[in-house]
This record gives structure tokens, sequence and C-alpha cells, in this order.
């Protein structure tokens, strides 16, 4: 290694500690995990919120004046308010549990769609969407016969802003634009986007499934009308994210799903809905998922987002000029700014062969089309090996990285 982190009050050795998972080994060697962008691995504190809690509180939220509910039902809205918080929503009730940020497009999609769009009418996504953020808006389009366009992208895999402002019509009722691209790893210029469209009277919906973890986020300064996210790529719990609405579009949008919790009152002949955010949480929710998330948002919040930011950096720089030394990698994703993600192709060596010789030496990377097919299709390849770094990973990971490629190219010459 011959690059030092030089981040200080970031003892990257010491926080491992807090990560049970990371000290095991894999088929012989020290696990080396790079695929932090699919999951990242849970530290103690959250591992521990959960177990307690099953072990001591456990309770329906919401339902019981029994201590045990109250408690539930205490902790779950104090996990809403960290929320709530963390990304500076100016109120509680802005903030929605989702089951992810899957979970939250399609609630978006299918409420957003049911009360503002119209047949001829248009939804503008990227090229560089992962599947959850262009499914969800075709199945849209097609329930309400609108059109989905879609703002290309440069070989370096940057979001063209003159063809995204001629997208920009009266036609145009939603723009959904992922902020951190899942497989190239491009930062996008959020605020122009947001900018554009709402000097267009256009709503702005950013997938932050890749931007939560690896960037201070401030929905009130980005003025995005909704912002998602997950927790399980942020340190917490799965099967919870987040769905975060300003309060005008949340009250004019009609709930996406009807059961226990979301309402006023019902009976056979009509059903009055619950205010914000219950309208949106039908039936038991996972609030424990929502309780973990709690503490994994204050555990990165305690390690400070800029420091983690700042480290994370030096070691993509670090992996880039590491992986720049071999002639035969391609990159793709050179954007000017870039999250810790990383994806390239060993000249005339398949992703899979490159992922199973670097898994036997204990490094997990991801191979594959990354949820992200059309992406795949315009850089014409059947897939890429994606590293995907987080704040645990360490210089000497990266520099076992670069011996097991050189592994890799021996073996498949
Ligand atoms: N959006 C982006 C950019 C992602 O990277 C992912 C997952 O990898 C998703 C959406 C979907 O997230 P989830 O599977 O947690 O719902």
């Amino acid at each position: 290694m011959d690059t030092q982190p030089l981040i200080a009050d970031f003892d990257v050795q010491t926080i491992r500690n807090d990560f049970p998972i990371l000290h095991q080994s894999v088929h012989g060697y020290p696990l080396a995990y790079f695929d932090n962008a699919a999951t990242t691995q849970k530290p103690q504190c959250v591992i521990n919120t959960i177990v307690d809690y099953y072990s001591h509180l456990n309770s329906n939220i919401h339902r019981g004046v029994h201590f045990l509910s109250e408690q539930s039902t205490h902790m779950y809205e104090e996990a809403r308010k960290t929320v709530q918080h963390f990304i500076n929503a100016a109120y509680s009730q802005e903030i929605i549990f989702t089951s992810g940020t899957t979970g939250a497009i399609n609630a978006v999609a299918f409420s957003f769609g049911e009360r503002f769009i119209r047949e001829n009418d248009e939804v503008v996504i990227s090229a560089m969407e992962h599947h959850a953020n262009i499914v969800p808006w075709q199945m849209m389009c097609e329930r309400k016969k609108a059109r989905l366009k879609v703002i290309p992208i440069n070989q370096k895999g940057e979001i063209i802003l003159d063809e995204y402002f001629k997208l920009l019509t009266p036609k145009v009722k939603l723009v959904a634009v992922t902020h951190v691209s899942n497989v190239l790893g491009t930062i996008n210029p959020i605020d122009t986007v947001i900018k554009a469209a709402h000097e267009k009277g256009i709503p702005v919906l950013v997938d932050g499934a890749q931007s939560v973890q690896h960037i201070p986020i401030d929905v009130q300064v980005l003025d995005c009308d909704f912002f998602v996210f997950s927790g399980h790529k942020i340190y917490g719990p799965t099967g919870i994210g987040i769905l975060y609405g300003k309060e005008k579009w949340l009250n004019e949008m009609p709930p996406y799903q009807g059961g226990g919790d979301m309402v006023h009152c019902v009976t056979f002949e009509k059903t009055t809905y619950n205010d914000l955010p219950l309208k949106f949480e039908a039936g038991t929710t996972n609030f424990i998922g929502a309780i973990g998330m709690a503490e994994a948002i204050r555990y990165i919040t305690k390690l400070g987002i800029d420091k983690i930011a700042k480290y994370e950096n030096s070691l993509l720089a670090y992996t880039m000029e590491k992986l720049s030394g071999f002639d035969r990698i391609r990159f793709y994703g050179t954007a000017k700014t870039k999250a810790p993600v990383i994806s390239f192709l060993i000249d005339g060596i398949h992703p899979y062969d490159t992922g199973m010789v670097l898994d036997k030496l204990g490094i997990a990377v991801r191979t594959g089309t990354h949820c992200a097919q059309p992406l795949m299709d315009f850089f014409d390849v059947d897939g890429t090996v994606r590293v995907s770094l987080a704040f645990y990973n360490t210089y000497e990971e990266i520099d076992c990285l670069v011996d097991g490629i050189r592994r890799v190219i021996a073996m498949f010459g």
C-alpha cells in the first residue's frame, strides 16, 4: 500500500470492530466485501437494537393502550423524527415508511399517477435508472395511456443536460431521476435537474438509494418533491425504506393501499382516510425495521456523513489509480463527480469468471446487469464487474483486489 488515508478522527480499524460480519474468512481468505451498493453490512448497535426490541418490547403499534404497545408506538414515531432530521424534512408527516426504495417509487407511481396523470401526459426518467425507477413508471404509463421519455447520457455516463431541457414540455407531469447511479457511480447534477423542472412547474422524484449513504442530504435545500431510499443500503435492516414527499403533494395523493391504520372511519357505504403519514401506511408496517433503521442513522450520523464521504472519496481515488494500472481494464462510468462505485470489464474475460475467481480469494464483488438492463444495452455489454465501497473498506483490501485481478488475468490469459 503506497497511500495512507489521512482522515482525522476516522479510524477505520476501530470502526470495523462495530461490524461482526467483516471478521470472517471466506474460502480461507479474510473477507473483503465490495458489494455495498447491493446491501451494506450492519453495525452491532443495529443488531442489538433489533434483538433487544424482540426480547423486551415487541408489540404492535398504534393499536393498544397497554404498556408495550405504547412503547412501540413511541419508538416508531421517534424513528420517523430521526429520519426527518437526517434528511431535514420540514415535517415528520412527510416521512412515510415503506418496504424500501422500490416500494416507495411504486407508491408514488400509483398514487401520483392516479391523481395527476392523464392520457398523453409524459414522465421523464434517465437512461441510467435502476429497474426500480423504470418499471413502476412503465406500468403507470400503460395504465394511464401516458408516455415515458428518457434523458440520454454520454459515454462517460453523464446525463446530457441540454437534451434534458428539451424534454421538459408542458406534457411532462413528473421527472424521476436517480441521484447516484448504482452501476456507474455518477453523481447526477440533481439540483440543476430539479431547478429546470421547477421552472416549468414540474415536480421531481429523486431516487436516493445510492446517494443518502455517501452524500449529506437536505431535502429542503434540494427542494425535491419526493426523495426515496432503502434502510438496508444505509447500514440498517432490510424490508424498510423511506418515501419523503412534500406535504402539499402527499395531501393531494390518494392512498395506494387500503387496510388497518390508514382509515378514520369505515362503514360498508363509505370509508374516510387517515391524515398523513398514516394514510400511506396501511396494515402492520415493518415497525422493528423502522426502529433498526433509526439506529443505523444515528450510527452514521455519529461517524459524520462528511467524514464518511471524505474517506470513501480517498479510497475511490486509490482504487481507480490501482485499477487504471491494468491496460486490459475498461471502465464504465467515468463521470467528473462520482460516488465510490466502480464498474469495469477485463478485456476478453467474462464478468462472471472474474467474480468467481475473486470469490475464491474471499473478495465479494457484484457481477451482471445490476438491475439496469437498458444501461447495459447502451454500453453494449452483457454485464460488468462492480466494486462498490463503504467506509469500512480498507486500502489493504483494495490491494487484495488488485492482486486478485492479477490472478484472474493470469488464469484466463
Ligand atoms: N434505485 C437504485 C439506484 C438502486 O441501486 C436500487 C437497489 O440497488 C434500488 C433503486 C432498489 O432498492 P431496493 O431493492 O432496496 O428497493
